[in-house]
């Protein structure tokens, strides 16, 4: 018995499939190809060049590029897309700059609750929490839902309570306390809005469905108190597309309310078929519009290109509804794209070169 197994594990041992790693993601995929890529987004908005310092703009810059980095470090030495997306938003989340882990804005209890999702475009799992208060980085609360459990989504105490078991990072919910953050809640809850925190209503129109999100903009959103939802789509070595979403919510938000960031086709999707999507903007109006899935559908069905179908998406059927946001999308062939129908969307990519681009504003080109 003890010779039979010694037989196996020696042929095993110089088998192909042994050489090429069995189990290991990165290397279990077909030959490696060129074009990796990472795409990242920093929330959508009212963000004005007039009512931004160039201190704080250098900043935003300066973390974007961080978390661009890191991903991509990863993908270059031939880590997978799953990977460099954690590692990218894990910079942003840890940043108190965004609208996420340790940014998170305020919930109506004075908690700060957060969504998160990621999805793996080879297999097409996907894992998520919402209403999480403890997990430094919810995106790995996400992936430990997808990858450690036989569900997509926990939420509140209870996806707590697993990221723990998990060995994951847990911080007291005092980590999560920003000064600037507070005093931006206590102003909104005031007037008792529900507020949108990468939107101001500078429109002058009022669309009958937002009535209860509008605020009269008194808090400019561009003041650097205000930052958005973190997203990120990465195409590796092996043509593998993953894409995740962490997000603090709306300020003020109540009744546990819940967004499209950790809703699998609305905020995220990807599908190595298709494309990786990631998206920022008013929740409501991109759960109802299922975007994420939708463009990867338009790709699907209708044969669109990447470009055509964020398009499609964000810039027309979006706009018509008067909802604001935008997304990053990448097909498996690393083609990129970043509309928003907003003035600004904090954004930037890296291509296989190492070359990267980051843009703020609507002129940034
Ligand atoms: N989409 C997020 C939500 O509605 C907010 C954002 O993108 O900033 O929760």
């Amino acid at each position: 018995m003890k010779t039979l197994h010694t037989i196996l594990a020696v042929g095993l041992f110089f088998s192909p499939l042994w050489r090429e790693g069995i189990g290991n993601e990165a290397s279990a995929q077909t030959k490696p190809m060129e074009n990796f890529a990472i795409v990242i987004h920093g929330g959508a908005g009212t963000i004005l060049k007039d009512s931004m310092s160039p201190a704080l703009e250098q900043q935003y810059k300066d973390k974007l590029n961080e978390a661009l980095k890191s991903g991509y470090n990863i993908l270059a030495k031939g880590g997978t897309s799953m990977d460099a997306v954690v590692a990218a938003i894990k910079v942003m989340e840890d940043s108190p700059l965004f609208n996420a882990g340790k940014g998170a804005v305020f919930a109506n209890d004075g908690t700060n609750s957060m969504d998160a999702s990621i999805m793996d475009g080879k297999t097409i799992k996907a894992g998520a929490v919402a209403g999480v208060h403890t997990i430094r980085n919810p995106i790995e609360g996400a992936r430990a839902v997808m990858e450690k459990s036989k569900h997509v989504m926990l939420s509140g105490d209870g996806a707590d309570k697993f990221a723990k078991e998990q060995g994951l990072k847990i911080e007291d919910p005092k980590y999560f306390f920003d000064e600037k953050r507070w005093k931006q809640f206590h102003e909104i809850k005031k007037k008792d809005e529900i507020k949108l925190d990468h939107s101001s209503d500078t429109s002058g129109s009022i669309n009958p469905l937002d009535v209860e999100f509008l605020g009269d903009g008194s808090i400019p959103l561009t003041t650097g108190d205000k930052f958005g939802t973190v997203g990120c789509v990465a195409l590796d070595k092996y043509g593998n597309l993953a894409a995740g979403t962490s997000t603090g919510g709306m300020t003020n938000k109540k009744w546990d309310r819940v967004g499209d960031s950790p809703i699998i086709g609305a905020g995220t999707y990807a599908n190595n078929k298709t494309c990786g999507v990631s998206c920022t903007g008013h929740g409501e109006y991109f759960i109802r519009n299922v975007v994420a899935y939708d463009v990867a559908a338009l790709m699907e069905y209708k044969e669109l290109s990447v470009e055509q179908a964020a398009n499609e998406v964000i810039m027309k059927k979006l706009k018509a509804q008067g909802a604001e946001g935008g997304l990053i999308a990448m097909d498996a062939k690393g083609n990129i794209t970043m509309p928003f129908n907003t003035p600004g969307m904090y954004r930037g990519y890296t291509k296989q070169d190492g070359k990267t681009w980051i843009g703020i504003y609507g002129s940034d080109k």
